[in-house]
């Protein structure tokens, strides 16, 4: 896998749009006793692990994935390797909040709304 395809990730992880919030952080699973760290740093960026979902929008099909920021932490620490798809999505994918951004997501069929009033 390549250091600028988890780059990108860890970039679109640092402010990431998503639709709805659940609270709470989510432990890893595989770091038994810790539950992993809820920070991680790459070369200048630093994301929250646990919490936030990630949505992007696939370069083709009308799909949106939609990973747990946990990702970054299985790709850093327990060798997960996404799917070539997933990983094309990431380097293609806008910046986040961006209208470029908001625009695909919308393309690709998630309605995007804002609550009245
Ligand atoms: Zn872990």
């Amino acid at each position: 896998m390549a250091k600028e395809f988890f780059g990108a990730l860890m970039r679109l992880l640092s402010n990431p749009w998503q639709p709805v919030a659940f609270a709470g952080r989510q432990p890893c699973p595989y770091c038994r006793f810790t539950g992993g760290a809820a920070e991680l740093r790459f070369e200048d960026v630093a994301i929250s692990v646990g919490a936030n979902n990630l949505f992007v929008p696939a370069r083709d099909e009308a799909v949106v994935y939609v990973a747990p920021s946990l990702i970054a932490h299985y790709i850093d620490a327990h060798d997960y390797c996404p799917p070539p798809v997933f990983q094309e999505a990431v380097l293609d994918c806008p910046e986040m909040r961006s209208f470029a951004y908001l625009k695909k997501i919308k393309e690709k069929g998630l309605v995007v709304a804002r609550p009245a009033g």
